[in-house]
């Protein structure tokens, strides 16, 4: 086999890389993790995974109450945990992925382009726009994606908050402890989110619920002047076989309209990606070109949970290892 700078490269380090890279390092694997990013992924902008198993408050020996890890402090941990086993992280971007042979070769932005037998695509999914007027210019000025990251700074202000997904109403549910006055705005008649969510959401009295309802622009103050921060949203409700306008004023908007799948990186290789863009793979978690596996949120058709992405990492890392060992010819049975 051709010299190589790893058995596996996992690119991402979400939930979904930092396992996979967890179970690589633990087979023995020289396995080397490219993340852009801090380690985590969007578990990072989850304030607490409260449905990620075993993560509740627990009652300690002493009777002292621990309370369940934040997002942070679970991607810590797996970070930790990857890299106590041997896997070794990288900070760069993976921009493109060939193959020549049996040989990857992932081009990064910054350093020398490396070379392994397998990869595995753990790059995640990317939060998806509006593409209303104002939106872009005002991101960071009063519109955000992020509700841990930007929710603080709005205490006890008027919180407009977008979607019908589980990240809407969780990050609702976060933001309605931070201000009394939130409104969550949803283009249909009722959530997607879990219904357990769904209903808990609806029953917060911090939160005031709007269906029917898109955003059509979003407005900042001063009207004219060069820095600009959200002062209003103007908001299209339908209603009968019609649609009403109105402009409601706001301090901040939290988008959560859903995700973009991060697979361009593979598309040069022939990967068979699903209508939206999604890696297609097996129950191996192998994609169409063999040596290159999929795990998370950016494979297509799996249920975008922590523990999913957890799991899948795990079986892409256990097949990649499989893979390697047929290459050299030291499958075992
Ligand atoms: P999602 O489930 O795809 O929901 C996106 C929401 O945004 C939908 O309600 C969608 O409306 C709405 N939307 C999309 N485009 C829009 C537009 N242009 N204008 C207005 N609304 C728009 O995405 P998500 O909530 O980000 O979750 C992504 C994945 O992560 C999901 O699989 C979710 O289960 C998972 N997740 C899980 C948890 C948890 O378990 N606690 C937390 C966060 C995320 P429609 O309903 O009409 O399509």
């Amino acid at each position: 086999m051709p010299e190589y700078d790893a058995d596996l490269l996992v690119i991402g380090a979400g939930p979904a890389g930092l396992t996979a890279a967890q179970y690589g390092a633990r087979a023995n694997l020289k396995v080397l993790v490219i993340e852009q990013l801090a380690p985590g992924g969007q578990v990072l902008l989850i304030d607490v995974p409260e449905n990620y198993p075993a993560n509740i408050q627990y009652q300690n020996d002493m009777g002292i109450k621990i309370p369940p890890r934040t997002g942070f402090e679970l991607a810590r941990d797996m970070h930790d945990q990857a890299e106590t086993f041997g896997a070794v992280f990288l900070s760069d971007t993976v921009s493109e992925i060939k193959k020549e042979g049996d040989i990857f070769t992932a081009v990064l932005t910054g350093g020398d382009p490396l070379k392994a037998p397998a990869v595995i695509m753990a790059t995640g999914a990317e939060h998806r726009s509006l593409g209303v007027p104002g939106e872009k210019e005002l991101t960071g000025r009063g519109v955000s994606y992020c509700a841990t990251c930007d929710g603080p700074f709005f205490k006890n202000k008027k919180i407009i908050v977008i979607g019908g997904g589980d990240a809407a109403c969780d990050e609702a549910q976060y933001l309605s402890r931070l201000s009394p006055h939130v409104v969550l705005v949803h283009r249909r008649d009722r959530f997607r989110a879990q219904k357990a969510l769904a209903e808990r959401v609806m029953r917060n009295p911090n939160i005031d619920i709007r269906f029917n309802t898109v955003v059509k622009e979003i407005k900042g103050e001063p009207a004219a002047g060069p820095i600009q921060r959200v002062s209003s949203v103007v908001f299209e409700r339908s209603i009968g076989g019609g649609s009403e306008k109105n402009e409601e004023s706001a301090d901040v908007i939290f988008i959560f309209a859903g995700t973009l799948p991060r697979s361009s990186q593979v598309s040069s290789l022939g990967t068979k990606l699903d209508e939206s863009g999604y890696i297609i793979t097996d129950h191996k978690m192998a994609s169409s070109v063999p040596g290159l596996y999929a795990a998370g949120d950016v494979r297509s058709g799996t249920f975008r949970q922590i523990v999913v992405a957890a799991g899948e990492g795990a079986v892409a890392a256990h097949n990649a290892a499989e893979y390697i060992d047929r290459l050299r010819g030291a499958t075992y049975g």
